[in-house]
């Protein structure tokens, strides 16, 4: 039956840890194909094997779950034939027979794990290309860039012909790098940088700051929407939406408006702080990009970093809008980020937001809120929505 193969990135790098990086990448690419029916994952050579165990599995859709699991850089398929040149000859015709008749160039490249095999590697490469070159005359041997190189495995159990590789979504097991809270509206970037720290291996807590009635039900589902859309790459996981409304009230009741912006972020990332502790996250992650708004010039960074210990991670900061939106339409996150919403952050926003505020005065200014009430009546009334892919 024909099997996927997994090409292992990074994870090979991790010596003394390579074994539970690859124990890690292992049980996150069964969970994944289980979904598609019964498969045997399990690796040798920097190569992890997916490989069907009874008919009706849908290999389609395990190839597509493959390529979006993190610390996997490239998938192909593979089709087993006996372990003779003729056969594998047949094999590599049909199978390959798209590649073969476009390409201008090839090469063979062969394994042998079956040591018995009476051929080497040389031997066997060399005869299954001259019989391809014959095959499709146009095609010229260049062992040094072809255009296609066919992998031929030679395995206890059968051989194997190698489809084309395609890129897969690269990075680290999901789960190596712990977990990490991301504050995710329903913009463009915070999907993206979630995106960004889950392929660095980090397991994503997912929070959302919700000001009804001055935000809409549809905007909550909106977001509902993107970690649904992101659950995929990143997995199950837990949204938690926070009520924001109270806090954003008694901001604008006492705060001079110039602050608004400021003094709200200030307090989401509190909360953020504090659903952290309670998931046992090890860090904040924002969509937060240098310059883009007044709240992200390195001044009004530093006013909101001010209230957290955990390091706030912002894998957009050096981004143009440009690339993140590259990013986002890769990912899928795009058509639904582009939906008409408000968020809270646009609800009350101020006409002359401070882009060079001074801690001091921030925190002057903040002294006239009761934070650790206001924060733990946030806390107290959230409700949390289970995501799965
Ligand atoms: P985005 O496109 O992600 O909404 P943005 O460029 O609109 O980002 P802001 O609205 O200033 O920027 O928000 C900056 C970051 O703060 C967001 O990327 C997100 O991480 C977080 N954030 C903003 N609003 C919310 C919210 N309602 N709930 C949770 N996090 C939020
Ligand atoms: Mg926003």
């Amino acid at each position: 039956m024909e099997m996927i193969l997994c090409k292992l990135g990074e994870v090979v790098l991790k010596g003394l840890n390579r074994r539970s990086f690859e124990d890690k990448l292992l049980s996150n690419l069964r969970r994944r194909v289980a979904k598609c029916g019964s498969f045997r994952v399990y690796s040798k050579q920097s190569t992890i094997y997916v490989e069907p165990t009874a008919e009706g599995c849908d290999l389609d859709a395990a190839f597509d779950a493959c390529r979006q699991v993190f610390g996997v850089v490239a998938v192909s398929r593979a089709l087993p034939c006996d372990k003779d040149v003729q056969a594998i000859v047949a094999t590599a015709k049909t199978y390959l027979h798209d590649e073969l008749s476009t390409a201008r160039s090839f090469k063979v490249e062969s394994k042998r794990a079956d040591k018995s095999f009476p051929l080497t590697s040389i031997q066997l490469s060399q005869q299954v290309g001259g019989a391809l070159h014959q095959a499709f005359p146009q095609l010229e041997v260049d062992v040094h860039s072809p255009e296609l190189t066919i992998f031929l495995e030679i395995r206890d159990d059968a051989a194997f012909v190698h489809g084309p590789a395609v890129s897969g979504a690269g990075g680290l097991p999901l789960g190596m790098g712990g977990t990490a809270v991301t504050l995710l509206s329903g913009g463009i970037d915070s999907p993206v940088a979630s995106w960004m720290m889950a392929k660095r291996g980090v397991a994503l807590e997912p929070v959302h700051f919700f000001s009804p009635p001055y935000t809409s039900d549809a905007a909550k589902e909106k977001v509902v929407e993107l970690a649904r859309e992101l659950a995929p790459w990143c997995g199950r996981m837990r949204l938690q939406i926070v009520p924001f409304t109270e806090i954003q009230e008694e901001i604008r009741r006492k705060v001079p408006e110039d602050f608004f912006t400021l003094i709200m972020r200030r307090f989401m990332m509190r909360l953020a702080e504090r659903c952290a502790e309670e998931a046992g996250a090890r860090a904040i992650v924002t969509g937060e990009c240098l310059g883009q708004v007044a709240s992200q010039t390195m001044e009004a960074l530093r006013c909101t970093e001010d209230v957290v210990s955990l390091p706030v991670l912002r894998p957009l900061i050096g981004m143009d809008k440009e690339e993140i939106v590259r990013v986002s339409r890769k990912i899928g996150t795009f058509d639904t980020s582009i939906l008409p919403y408000e968020d809270c952050c646009t609800v009350f926003t101020p006409r002359h937001p401070k882009t060079k505020p001074h801690l001091d005065e921030v925190r002057e200014v903040e002294a006239a809120l009761d934070v650790s009430t206001l924060c733990d009546k946030a806390m107290a009334g959230r409700e949390f929505l289970r995501i799965k892919p």
